[in-house]
């Protein structure tokens, strides 16, 4: 099984050449043989380089940067699902029995997560639950639960960056995995070519309750637990969620959204939700909107981080800092309206 504890995978090179005991030249031989074990396929510098990855360690990122760099021209060459569903929906069963199926078929499976809360809460909703065991033991699937990188900024940012180094060391099917807490949704959608939602039946009114936006972002709803006394129940939620998908308008890229049942547990209507997987990537690579999603989504990681970055250089902005506070008090008390103390501390952070 991929050892998925972080704090297992420790990488030792920043403590050890704090003390000074290994030269530069040693750490960079260490840098490449972990590139190397990545592009070879080894789960353990696997592991290890998305430890480098989520540190926060300058030293680590630092190496973390040479990986990736490395990295990056073996990319791409996956295909990219993510799953969302509310705790209990059965995301981590299925996804043992789709990942299963998979690897039948000659795949190569990574499990990523994004989980905004794991570092709230520290037992995290996706995090602390043994869970797929059975595909964590197989040799063909790595599984790595979500970063706790703070905001969920962070922990995106930092399942992109595990989703290239994933593909560099050849798993050609990346399921990632949320919970739908606050954007993660968003997050996980804007790094995924896929995206499905997993539903429970049998609990009133279906379409109650669902998250604003994220019928829009679905390209398949899978109605989990149609098994036993519940599959009544999941064929009329089948035809409620049909008939409301027809009321948005069609995507740009001229999929129509499916709407299936499954029972992850029966391991039934796996295959076919495989089939509308299959028959969607033929869909869009053939009329080249994979293509262009992804590069929208490079487009706009790319201002996502430029602006991420902006912002943390003003909040952190040591003139910013000192003004800050008189500033507010002057727009408090009425001097200035919110626009203009916006501008005013603009101005000064221009000012250096
Ligand atoms: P997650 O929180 O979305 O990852 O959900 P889990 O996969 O942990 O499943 C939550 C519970 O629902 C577990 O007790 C599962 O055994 C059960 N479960 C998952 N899929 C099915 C299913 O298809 N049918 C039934 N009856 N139970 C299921």
């Amino acid at each position: 099984m991929v050892n998925m504890s972080t704090e297992k995978n420790k990488v030792n090179i920043g403590v050890a050449s704090a003390k000074g005991f290994v030269t530069r030249k040693k750490q960079q031989e260490d840098v490449n043989a972990l590139i190397a074990g990545v592009l070879a396929g080894k789960k353990t510098a696997l592991a290890r380089a998305i430890t480098f990855i989520e540190s926060t360690s300058a030293k680590h990122q630092e190496f973390a940067d040479t990986v990736l760099k490395a990295c990056l021209p073996h990319s791409g060459n996956s295909i990219r699902i993510g799953i969302t569903g509310v705790p209990g929906a059965g995301k981590s069963t299925f996804i043992e029995a789709l990942g299963n199926l998979l690897i039948t078929k000659g795949h190569k499976v990574a499990v990523l997560a994004v989980d905004p809360t794991s570092s709230i809460s520290h037992g995290s909703i996706l995090g602390d639950k043994t869970r797929m065991g059975s595909l964590g033991m197989n040799a063909n699937a790595f599984i790595r639960p979500s970063a706790s990188g703070g905001s969920l900024g962070g922990v995106a940012r930092k399942t992109r960056e595990s989703i290239v180094l994933c593909e560099a060391a050849g798993l050609d099917v990346i399921l990632v995995e949320t919970v739908g807490v606050g954007q993660s949704d968003f997050a996980v959608h804007g790094m995924t070519d896929f995206f499905l939602l997993l539903k429970l039946a049998g609990a009133g009114d279906e379409l109650q309750g669902i998250k604003r936006g994220i019928m829009e972002m679905a390209d398949a709803i899978l109605i989990n637990k149609a098994d036993g006394q519940n599959i009544q129940a999941a064929k009329e939620a089948r035809i409620a969620f049909a008939k409301a998908l027809h009321l948005y308008p069609q995507k740009e890229n001229g999929w129509s959204p499916k709407v299936n049942l499954c029972s992850a547990l029966q391991n039934t209507g796996i295959v076919e939700a495989w089939q509308v997987l299959e028959e969607y990537f033929t869909h869009v690579k053939e009329n080249g909107s994979f293509q262009e999603n992804r590069k929208s989504q490079h487009i706009f990681w790319l201002r996502q981080t430029i602006e991420n970055r902006l912002k943390d250089d003003f909040y952190g902005d040591a003139l910013v800092k000192a003004y800050f506070d008189s500033v507010v008090k002057k727009m408090h008390s009425g001097a200035i309206s919110s626009f203009q103390a916006a501008d005013e501390l603009l101005k000064i952070y221009r000012s250096k």
